[in-house]
Parts: structure tokens; C-alpha cells; sequence
């Protein structure tokens, strides 16, 4: 039977009145997998005023940074637990495979437990000032956080906010893309076996324009925090302005991969293939744009299409699949239809370019691993975030043309450089304005480092140290240690 998907609020799970449901779809095969509820409006005021309500109480705000943390470690606990569900929730929805999603599930899991251990971490400052004065700076919770997450990290981008949010003592409503609510429903499943208070994490489907914009313009949320496409992004910053919120937005990228002659070449052909087409490219920091230099530019192209025509395209719980599927039938058809511009552009289409039906997969939204060269910056395929298996593949001819190409986009999200020369690479990387970098590596990042962009691809950092500050107001208190009248009137 397909399962009927439930708001949780106040620690109640709530089934909707409305009668219109959204199916959500398992995207390699096109089945109904569940149905959603589409909240309207009220329901998430009323979700909000419970999150407002709760942080009011003091009921978590008020416990101890220790007793927080044990509540989150239970949380890591339930996750671990329960990986595997997650897991297989996680292919079933997004289309991923197995392995990426095993990955996102143990980061899940790993993210509450940094967390944790960051509230038994010294915290604030201390001054003595002039006139015995001494200031202490210290760290408050928000109070109600507004979280909204898009369809391809459909657990560990709530996760990457609600554990940090929860951290710093704010009271949470989450909100997932509609299509793909699977992996947070059983997250809150899973925290409502945990000590934490009822009320505190509540979660509403629905869509982008009423549930998403209604938490974006709450005068009763005093921070919104938004992964997802530039366009939206800017709503939610125009949204935000009625109470002055804070915002706090993870955008879109057109990522740089800048590769040098004397790189090694096995090693850059390799990290380029996982930076596009791990998650079907699908991925905000994906290298969507190989720059190679003149002198190994052909070199690279043959061993480079060579390894892309090997990678297996499958069903994400088939674990001979390496990518899997794209999210959803209008995401697909836009990948799609960013092929076509491709080639109307005089791009050169080195590489796949179709749908795939092979094995089973004809139901499916699948697409080849596809690689256009001799493509210029003025492309719409080389500007514009396609965020599917599709790689555009530049010349360059030295150190200034490799930065300049690579800076130009309104984006700034990651970018990479591959080069045997320490100093270059260090240099180059050092004027590549990209908030996520890596040179001789994509991709691997960690929870103790800041996520976030420049440009266009957003405001503030997730994760590490800075992504607790997101979720926490800074206030000084200063202490008159000798009190006696100031006399300033005297
Ligand atoms: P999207 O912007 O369409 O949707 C993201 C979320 O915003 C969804 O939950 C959606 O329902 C909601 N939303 C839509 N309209 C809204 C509105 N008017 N007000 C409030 N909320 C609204 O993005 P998507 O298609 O789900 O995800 C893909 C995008 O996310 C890509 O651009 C990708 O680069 C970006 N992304 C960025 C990061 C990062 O860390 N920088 C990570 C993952 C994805």
C-alpha cells in the first residue's frame, strides 16, 4: 500500500484535510511511492506559532549546552540505527545509488555527533575594560529557524541544518522539497524516539510557494536558512525583509576545474569524472567546467571520454550501478533540453547526449554521462547551472587565462586546480573566487570546514564553527565591577 505521508507538529503526526495529495515518485522507475500532503498556509502558521510557542517555554532554549548535546548524540545514535532504511529511502526517492546514499546517511549521523561535541567545546570571549569593566561575549539561540532544503540531499541537507539549529537551542520547522520528503518523515520519526522536547522540530510538507514563502515572510521566525536554486534565493531574501530576519542561503554553482600540462594526468582525469558525475551532477559544487591547458587539452579529452563512456548508469539499489537516476521528469527534460542548446551552440557533443533505455531502464529518468569540448564562455551551457551529468570542457593557455575564464560567472561556489607545481597551484587557487576549494582533489570536504559561496551562490556558511554562528545571536554583556555613580551629569 502507498504510503500517506504526515506533518509532524508538536511532536503530533498531523494528517491533512486537503484533499489533494502529491504522489511522490520513485524516479528510476516512475512508481508511486507515497502520497504527500500539500499544506496550506494555516498550517504552517500553526507549525510556526508551535515552534515560537516551545523556544518562548525555555523548554530547550534554557537546558544546558551538555544536556542538548546528549539529545543530539541520541539522535546520531537513531540514525546509525536505522542507516539502512534511510539508505534505501534515500535511492527510492532521489534515485541516487546506494553508495552515495549509504555516504549521506553516515554523514547524517556524523553531523549531530560534531555538533554535540561542539557544545562541550570553550566558547565566547572576555575583556576587561577601562574602569572595571569587564565584557563578556556570549552566544544566544535565534529563536525560531525556518529551514528549507531542495531535492538532492534530501536528508543531510535537513540535516546540515536542523543539528546546528537544534545546537544552538532554536526551536526548528523544516521544510523539503515536495518531491522528496521520504528520508526527513522517517528523521522525525526517528528524533520523536529521543528526549527531545515536543514541539521543539517540526516538519510541514507542501511547496516552495506557499509553505516555503510563508516561513520566509513570518514575522515569528527570526532565521531562514535556504539551500537551493539563485532564482529562489532571492525570493527568500525579498520574503525576509518584513522583520529583518536573518538569511542564510546556499545557491547554485558553475564550478571551475582548472588542469594544467604538468598535472598528473590519471589522477585530474579521475577527480574531474567524480566532480561531475558523482550524483548525476546533481550537485551544487559539481565541476561543471573543466578548463585544461592547450598543451595536454587533446591528451585529456580522449582518456577523459575514454573513462566517461565506462561509467555505469543504473538503478540506484543495483550496487553494480555508479550514477543514477535524475530527480524527477521536469528536471529531467531540462538537462535534456540544455543538451540540445549545446549543440545549437556549436558546442562539440564528444560524448553521450541521450536519455538511457538499455537494461530495464526505458521507465526511468536516466542520462548518459555527456561531454561537450571546444566550448566558449559565452555559452548558455558554459553560464548557466544545467546540474545534471553534463560537463562543458575548456582551453586555456596560461596562469591569467585559467583565473580569468574561471572567475567568469556570477557564481562562486567550489572550484579546483590540478598541477604538480605547488606554488602555482596555490597561487591560482588563492584568486579563484569560490567559497569551497581544492587543489589536486574534488569533492572531499569535511564537517569541520565552512560550505558556502560567493557571488551568487550565497550569504553565510554551513557546518564547522560557522555554521553554528548562523543559528545564534552575539551579545555582550558588560559588568561594572566597582559600581558607583558615572556622574556624567554632574
Ligand atoms: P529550488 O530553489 O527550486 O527549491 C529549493 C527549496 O525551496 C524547495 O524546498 C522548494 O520547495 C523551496 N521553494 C521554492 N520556491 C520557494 C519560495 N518562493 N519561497 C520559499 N521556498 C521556496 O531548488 P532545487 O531545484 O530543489 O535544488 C537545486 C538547487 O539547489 C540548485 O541550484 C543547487 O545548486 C542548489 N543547491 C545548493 C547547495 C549548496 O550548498 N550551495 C546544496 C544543494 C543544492
Amino acid at each position: 500500500m502507498t504510503k500517506e505521508l504526515k506533518h509532524y507538529i508538536n511532536g503530533q503526526w498531523v494528517e491533512s484535510s486537503a484533499p489533494n495529495k502529491l504522489d511522490i515518485i520513485n524516479p528510476a522507475t516512475r512508481e508511486v511511492i507515497a502520497k504527500a500532503p500539500n499544506a496550506p498556509k494555516d498550517v504552517t502558521v500553526e507549525a510556526i506559532k508551535v515552534a515560537r510557542r516551545t523556544f518562548e517555554s525555555g523548554i530547550w532554549s534554557d537546558q544546558s549546552p551538555q544536556e542538548r548535546a546528549a539529545v543530539l548524540l541520541q539522535i546520531a545514535d537513531v540514525i546509525e540505527e536505522n542507516i539502512d532504511e534511510l539508505r534505501d529511502l534515500e535511492v527510492e526517492n532521489n534515485g541516487k545509488t546506494k553508495r552515495e546514499a549509504q555516504s549521506d546517511a553516515e554523514e547524517a549521523a556524523s553531523t549531530f555527533r560534531y555538533y554535540a561535541g561542539l557544545l562541550n567545546m570553550p566558547n565566547g570571549q572576555t575583556y576587561e575594560a577601562p574602569g572595571d569593566m569587564q565584557t563578556l561575549i556570549v552566544k544566544e539561540p535565534m529563536g525560531v529557524a525556518g529551514l528549507i532544503v531542495p531535492w538532492n540531499f534530501p536528508l543531510l541537507m535537513s540535516v546540515w541544518k536542523i543539528a546546528p539549529a537544534l545546537a544552538a537551542g532554536n526551536s526548528i520547522l523544516l521544510k523539503p522539497a515536495e518531491i522528496t520528503p521520504m528520508t526527513a518523515v522517517k528523521l522525525f520519526e526517528l528524533m520523536d524516539q529521543t528526549d527531545l522536547p515536543k514541539g521543539v522540530a517540526n516538519l510541514v510538507l507542501g511547496s516552495g510557494s506557499i509553505v516555503g514563502q510563508t516561513i520566509a515572510e513570518s514575522h515569528d521566525v527570526d532565521v531562514v536558512s535556504f539551500t537551493g536554486s539563485t532564482g529562489v534565493g532571492r525570493l527568500i531574501m525579498q520574503a525576509a525583509t518584513g522583520n529583518m530576519k536573518k538569511v542564510s542561503l546556499e545557491l547554485g554553482g558553475k564550478s571551475p576545474n582548472i588542469i594544467f600540462d604538468d598535472a598528473d594526468l590519471e589522477t585530474a582525469v579521475d577527480y574531474a569524472l567524480f566532480g561531475i558525475f558523482m550524483g548525476s551532477g546533481q550537485v551544487c559544487s559539481s565541476g561543471s567546467r573543466i578548463l585544461v591547458q592547450e598543451g595536454i587539452y587533446d591528451k585529456f579529452v580522449e582518456k577523459y571520454v575514454e573513462k566517461a563512456k565506462g561509467i555505469r548508469v543504473g538503478h540506484g539499489n543495483d550496487e553494480r550501478s555508479q550514477m543514477g537516476a535524475i530527480v524527477s521528469e521536469k528536471h529531467f527534460e531540462s538537462i535534456l533540453n540544455y543538451i540540445e542548446i549545446g549543440k545549437e551552440e556549436g558546442a562539440n557533443l564528444a560524448l553521450g547526449g541521450n536519455r538511457v533505455v538499455r537494461d530495464g531502464l526505458e521507465k526511468g529518468f536516466f542520462i548518459e554521462p555527456t561531454v561537450f569540448t571546444h566550448v566558449t564562455s559565452d555559452m548558455r551551457i558554459v553560464r548557466e547551472e544545467i546540474f545534471g551529468p553534463v560537463v562543458a570542457i575548456q582551453k586555456f593557455t596560461d596562469e591569467e587565462e585559467a583565473v580569468k575564464i574561471a572567475n567568469d560567472t556570477e557564481y562562486g561556489l567550489a572550484g579546483a586546480v590540478f598541477s604538480t607545481d605547488q606554488n602555482k597551484a596555490l597561487r591560482v587557487i588563492k584568486r579563484v573566487r569560490a567559497g569551497i576549494t581544492w587543489v589536486n582533489a574534488y569533492h572531499l570536504t569535511n564537517i569541520q570546514a565552512p560550505w558556502g559561496g560567493y557571488k551568487q551562490s550565497g550569504i553565510g556558511r554551513s557546518l564547522s564553527t560557522y555554521g553554528l554562528d548562523e543559528y545564534q545571536e552575539t551579545k555582550q554583556i558588560n559588568i561594572n565591577l566597582a559600581p558607583e555613580p558615572v556622574r556624567w551629569f554632574d
